[in-house]
C-alpha cells in the first residue's frame, strides 16, 4: 500500500457484507445477514446460491481450493484444503463448490487431541460453516471458519462451546434487561485482545535448540544490560521492525482486522499489537489470523516473531490482555456507569453479576489461564499474581462502598436520590487503569483481564468469562423476575452481592508479599502453577456451572481439563529433552573444550618455568563447574528416565515437584558457565545477541 488509503484495502481479502451484498440475490442476502446478525439456522436452499457466489469471489481473486477452518483443543488452528475442481464428462474440469460442501466437511479427527473422546466415540469428525464470522482468502485458498464436533455432537473444539457461551450470555443478559422494560434483539459479548510478543531475529534463533523446540530460552545468563534503564517502552520503533509492523497491519487490513495499536513493551525487542474490540467469536478468529501473520510476516523481514509467554528468564514475559465487556444490538455497553453510577441501577447489577461471577468461580477462572508457558509468568513481577482479584478503580470503588454501607441512600420513587458521594468525575474519563498489578481491572466500560499468556487462544478464556457471567445473571434473573418494585430489588440485591463478595475486591499493590498473606486470610485461592489450578476445571461446581448453561457437558469438561493437563506435560517432556541434549551435547564438550585451552596454556607456561597462580584458579573453577554440570545433567537424565506410570494430573505434579527443580538446577550451572567461558567457545548465541541484534 503506498499512499496510506487503509479504507481502499480494508477488507479487500473478505467475503464481507458489501461483497455479499454486491454478489448475492437480495433475498438470499437478507437471510444471510438475519443469521449473522440474530444467530438465526440458515436455510439450506439459500447455502448452495452463498456458495456459489463465494467461490466465483474467490477464483477471481486467484483461490483454487477451499478449507475448512477451524480451532481444535491444541489451542492452534487447523485446515486441509481441497480444490474446486469436478470432472466433467469430456475429461476436462469445472470448478465447483456446492452448499453441502461450505455448510459441512469431514476432516479426519483421529490424530487431534480429543482426551479420550475418542476412545468412546467414532474418531471422525465434522466441520460445521460458522456464518458469523466471514469467510476470507489467504494463500490461494477460500477460508470458512468453522465449528469442529464429533458425529455424536460432542465437541472438540473452542469455537463451538465460545459461541455457545455467547448464546448463555445473550439469553442470561436478556432476561435481566426485560426486567428493566428493555428488549433488545441481542446481546453479546465484547473482546479486544492487547497482543504481546517479541522478535528476535531469525537466524539467531536457528542456532538455539530450546527457541526452535520448544519457543523460549532454556538456558542463558543475564545480558549485561536488561529493562532496567526503561529506555525500550513505547520507545522509537527501529527501521527493521517499523517496516516488519507495517506490512503486519497491511495484511490483517485486507483480512478485516481491525488492527488499531502498536508499541514498543516494557523488555527490549518486544512489541504489543492490539486491534479494536468486536464480539468475542470473531475476536479470537482474528486473533488467530494475528498470531499467524505476525508468523509469517516476520519471515519476510529475517525476523522470527516468539509468542510464548517467557521467552527469557529474568526479562518481562508476554500476556495478551483480554479487555471484555457485553453490550445490546441497540448499541448499549452494559457495563458503562454513565455520569450517574450510583443511580444507574441496572448499571451496579450487572457490575455486581460480574463480581459474583469473578469470585465464585475465580478457580475456574484461574484455570483459563494455565499453560505451562504462563506458570513462568503470572507471579513473576511483571505479570498479575495467580491469585484472582478485581480492581474497580477510585471513583467506583468509593460507589460500591458507599452503596454497602448503607449510608446516604435514600431510596424514593423508583430511584435512588442520594447516596453521599457527590460530585464524581466522569468515571470512564478519570484513568482507572491506574492500576497495573490487578488480574482484573475495571477501566471506564468493561474488564480487563491481565492474568492470560501471549500464546494462548483467547476462545477458551471467553468461554469461562462468557459463562461465568451468564450464571451470575441468570441467578439474579431467577430472583427478580415477579418482582413488583424492580428498581428496589434489584438495587437492594446488587448491594448484598457487593458486601457477600467484598473479598475479591483489591485495590493495592498485586504484586506485593502482603497481598498473597492478606489473599490467604481472605480464603481467596492461590492456584500457583497449572498442576495445582487444573483440577478444579473437572470439580463438581464446574460441572454444574457448564451444563447449567449449556457450554459443555460433564464428559465434555472431564476430556477438556485432561487435554490441558497433557498439554502441559507434553511441554515440560520436550523442554526436559531439548534441555539434557543442548547440555549434553553443545554445553559440555565447550566448556570441557574451553578448560583445555587454558590448561594447555598452563601446560606450555609450566614448561618455560612461568608461574600462573590465578590463572591455574580459573581452570580449578572451570573444572569444578563442569564437573558440577556432569551431576546435574545425570539428575536431571535420572529425573526422565523415572518417569512415574501415572494418570496426567499426577504426572503433571512430577513434572512440577521433580523434573523443574532439576532442570532450574541444572540451568543455574549452565548460566554461570557461560559468563566464564570464551565467546569463542560457547555454543549458542547469548541473551544479548538475541535481544538487541533485531
Ligand atoms: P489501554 O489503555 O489498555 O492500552 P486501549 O484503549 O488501547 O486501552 O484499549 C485496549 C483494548 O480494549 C483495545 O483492543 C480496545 O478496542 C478494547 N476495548 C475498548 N473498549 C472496549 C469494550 N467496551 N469492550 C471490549 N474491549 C474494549
Ligand atoms: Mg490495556
Amino acid at each position: 500500500m503506498e499512499n496510506g488509503n487503509v479504507a481502499a484495502i480494508f477488507g479487500e481479502k473478505v467475503f464481507n457484507l458489501p461483497t455479499m451484498k454486491a454478489r448475492l440475490p437480495k433475498d438470499i442476502y437478507k437471510s444471510l445477514v438475519k443469521t449473522i446478525s440474530e444467530g438465526t439456522k440458515l436455510d439450506v436452499s439459500v447455502a448452495n446460491v452463498v456458495a456459489n457466489a463465494m467461490k466465483d469471489w474467490a477464483i477471481e481473486n486467484g483461490c483454487t481450493h477451499y478449507t475448512h477452518w477451524f480451532q481444535p483443543m491444541t489451542g492452534l488452528t487447523a485446515e486441509k484444503h481441497d480444490s474446486f475442481i469436478q470432472p466433467t464428462d469430456d475429461r476436462t474440469v469445472i470448478m465447483e463448490f456446492s452448499g453441502k460442501e461450505l455448510v459441512m466437511g469431514e476432516p479426519d479427527a483421529s490424530s487431534f487431541p480429543s482426551g479420550g473422546l475418542r476412545a468412546t466415540f467414532e474418531a471422525r469428525g465434522y466441520t460445521a460453516w460458522d456464518p458469523t464470522s466471514f469467510a476470507f482468502i489467504k494463500d490461494h485458498s477460500l477460508y470458512i471458519p468453522t465449528s469442529f464436533v464429533s458425529y455424536t455432537g460432542e465437541v472438540l473444539d473452542k469455537k463451538t462451546p465460545l459461541l455457545r457461551s455467547e448464546a448463555a450470555i445473550d439469553k442470561a443478559a436478556k432476561r435481566v434487561l426485560a426486567l428493566f422494560g428493555k428488549f433488545p434483539s441481542r446481546v453479546v459479548a465484547y473482546v479486544g485482545p492487547e497482543q504481546e510478543y517479541f522478535l528476535v531475529d531469525k537466524k539467531l534463533r536457528a542456532k538455539r535448540k530450546d527457541l526452535l523446540l520448544t519457543g523460549r530460552t532454556l538456558f542463558g545468563a543475564k545480558p549485561a544490560k536488561g529493562q532496567e534503564m526503561d529506555d525500550h517502552y513505547f520507545g522509537q520503533i527501529k527501521e527493521r521492525v517499523a517496516a516488519f509492523m507495517k506490512e503486519v497491519d497491511e495484511e490483517l487490513w485486507k483480512l478485516g482486522v481491525l488492527a488499531k495499536t502498536k508499541h514498543n513493551e516494557v523488555a527490549p525487542a518486544q512489541h504489543e499489537i492490539a486491534p479494536i474490540f468486536s464480539t468475542t467469536n470473531i475476536s479470537s478468529d482474528h486473533n488467530q489470523l494475528t498470531m499467524e501473520i505476525l508468523k509469517k510476516v516476520a519471515n519476510h523481514h529475517g525476523l522470527y516473531c516468539l509468542l510464548h509467554e517467557k521467552p527469557y528468564e529474568g526479562i518481562n514475559g508476554s500476556g495478551k490482555h483480554n479487555n471484555w465487556s457485553i453490550g445490546t444490538s441497540d448499541g448499549e455497553l452494559l457495563l458503562k456507569p454513565g455520569k450517574k453510577p450510583e443511580q444507574n441501577i441496572q448499571f451496579l447489577l450487572f457490575l455486581a453479576a460480574v463480581i459474583k461471577a469473578v469470585d465464585d468461580y475465580a478457580d475456574i477462572l484461574r484455570v483459563s489461564v494455565a499453560t505451562a508457558g504462563n506458570d513462568h509468568r503470572l507471579g513473576a513481577n511483571e505479570a498479575p499474581p495467580a491469585i484472582i482479584s478485581m480492581y474497580l478503580g477510585d471513583q467506583l470503588a468509593a460507589v460500591v462502598d458507599q452503596l454497602k454501607s448503607g449510608k446516604g441512600i435514600k431510596y424514593e420513587e423508583g430511584k435512588i436520590i442520594e447516596t453521599g458521594v457527590e460530585a464524581l468525575p466522569d468515571i470512564e474519563k478519570d484513568s482507572t487503569d491506574r492500576n497495573r498489578t490487578s488480574p482484573f481491572a475495571f477501566t471506564g466500560n468493561r474488564f480487563e483481564f491481565r492474568a492470560p499468556g501471549s500464546r494462548q487462544s483467547i476462545g477458551g478464556i471467553n468461554i469461562v468469562l462468557n459463562t461465568i457471567v451468564a450464571e451470575t445473571l441468570t441467578e439474579f434473573a431467577e430472583a427478580l423476575e415477579g418482582s413488583t418494585n424492580i428498581q428496589k430489588d434489584a438495587l437492594d440485591l446488587a448491594i448484598k452481592t457487593f458486601r457477600e463478595h467484598e473479598r475479591i475486591i483489591f485495590n493495592g499493590n498485586g504484586y506485593s508479599d502482603e497481598w498473597v498473606a492478606e489473599a490467604e486470610r481472605r480464603g481467596l485461592p492461590n492456584l500457583k502453577t497449572t498442576p495445582d489450578a487444573m483440577p478444579h476445571f473437572k470439580s463438581q461446581k464446574s460441572i454444574d456451572l457448564f451444563a447449567k448453561q449449556g457450554v459443555f457437558s460433564q464428559v465434555e469438561v472431564e476430556t477438556r481439563t485432561e487435554i490441558m493437563m497433557e498439554d502441559y506435560n507434553n511441554t515440560r517432556h520436550f523442554e526436559m529433552l531439548t534441555m539434557l541434549e543442548m547440555a549434553k551435547q553443545e554445553i559440555l564438550p565447550a566448556c570441557i573444550k574451553y578448560t583445555k585451552f587454558i590448561t594447555d596454556d598452563l601446560a606450555s607456561k609450566s614448561a618455560l618455568g612461568l608461574s600462573a597462580p590465578n590463572e591455574t584458579v580459573c581452570a580449578q573453577q572451570l573444572t569444578n563447574l563442569t564437573e558440577d554440570l556432569i551431576v546435574k545433567i545425570r539428575d536431571l537424565q535420572n529425573a526422565a528416565d523415572n518417569l512415574p506410570n501415572v494418570d496426567a494430573f499426577e504426572l503433571g505434579m512430577y513434572y512440577k515437584n521433580t523434573v523443574l527443580p532439576a532442570m532450574e538446577a541444572l540451568r543455574a550451572v549452565a548460566d554461570t558457565l557461560e559468563t566464564l567461558v570464551s565467546k569463542e567457545y560457547w555454543p549458542f548465541p547469548t541473551y544479548t545477541e538475541l535481544l538487541y541484534l533485531v
